[in-house]
């Protein structure tokens, strides 16, 4: 990549729930090497779950019309028209290769046989989003993602419940004794949480929950700089996306554990610099290296200097 002509990568982000045994494609792995072929043969970089009830993805190019030619070959091979694609534009490099990933359910709450009918929950578009949390005061909003998402942005007076993973996330609504009429509007980055998560929660008896169709990058892409706060975190190398739907210019992945981190540091052992995450700033070692390597060894041999690391930190977390 040369440094005259900025490389841009287009960035697309989709799911779909749908019966896969339905369609005979009940093996996964020949589903897999399937995608996996198409994608080498346009060049498409990604990341894609796939499970019996469908699958969730980002995907990218360095070329516009093979991202398309990939989004219909998509349709075509799961038989699935009317996907809702939200899309954005990188000049980081989002991902390295394509890489599919097979799970029991593509977003895990436990209900693998729950494959949701998206025409006939309840959904609101970004502009009856801002409706109700401009106009009404009888609701809650609650934000369904884990804590190091919401911890760097949310939508102005929303809940966010701190978990670990999803499965937390009923269980976490249930324990703040809201009333189950209550209007509840919840939303997550792209969408597909939701999907699964307000079956869940009709489920348990809440009967008025709404659903932010698209999620937070397709709100962001219609109102940026209105309800939302903050950056989204997403799940590649971008970390999350500003309110122009750009990489973020503030958090770097932290080289210890994978979360958001903002704090530069320069690496006591090799001087390279690296953002380090809130918690890891806690811990000896860590606050101040670079990399695993470089906390392990100024651990061993305090005060010994080491070779610059290189390293490719993937946010491939999903
Ligand atoms: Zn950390
Ligand atoms: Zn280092």
């Amino acid at each position: 990549m040369s440094k005259e002509s900025p490389q841009m990568w287009f960035v697309t982000t989709f799911y779909k729930f749908t019966v896969l045994k339905n369609q005979n494609k009940a093996d996964l792995e020949g589903v897999k090497s399937s995608l996996e072929s198409k994608a080498q043969d346009l060049n498409i970089e990604g990341l894609l779950i796939l499970g019996p009830d469908g699958f969730n993805t980002t995907c990218t190019s360095t070329s516009e019309s093979a991202l398309k030619v990939w989004k219909e070959w998509m349709q075509d091979y799961f038989q699935s028209s009317g996907i809702f694609f939200k899309d954005s534009v990188s000049s980081v490099r989002p991902f390295h290769r394509f890489k599919v990933k097979i799970r029991n359910e593509i977003v895990t709450i436990g209900a693998p046989d729950l494959v949701p009918n998206l025409e006939e929950n309840h959904h609101l578009s970004p502009e009856e989003w801002n409706k109700v949390l401009k106009e009404e005061k009888d609701f809650v909003v609650i934000d369904t993602r884990n804590w190091y998402e919401s911890e760097i942005g949310t939508f102005k007076g929303a809940l966010a419940p701190k978990i670990e993973q999803f499965t937390e996330f009923p269980e976490w609504v249930d324990q703040q004794q809201i009333p189950k009429d209550k209007k509840m509007l919840i939303f997550c980055t792209g969408g597909i949480r939701c999907e699964k998560g307000i079956y869940e929660l009709q489920r348990r008896g809440y009967d008025n929950v709404w659903q932010l169709e698209g999620g937070i990058l397709n709100y962001i892409q219609k109102h940026p700089n209105d309800q939302w706060q903050g950056e989204c975190f997403v799940f590649d190398n971008r970390v999350a996306v500003d309110q122009n739907l750009q990489p973020s210019q503030t958090y770097k992945l932290c080289p210890h554990c994978g979360q958001p981190a903002k704090t530069k540091i320069q690496c006591q052992r090799c001087d390279t610099e690296a953002c380090v995450c809130e918690q890891c700033l806690k811990i000896d070692w860590k606050k101040d290296t670079c990399s695993k390597n470089c906390a392990y060894q100024l651990e061993l041999h305090p005060g010994r200097k080491g070779k610059h690391q290189v390293r490719v930190i993937e946010n491939l977390r999903k």
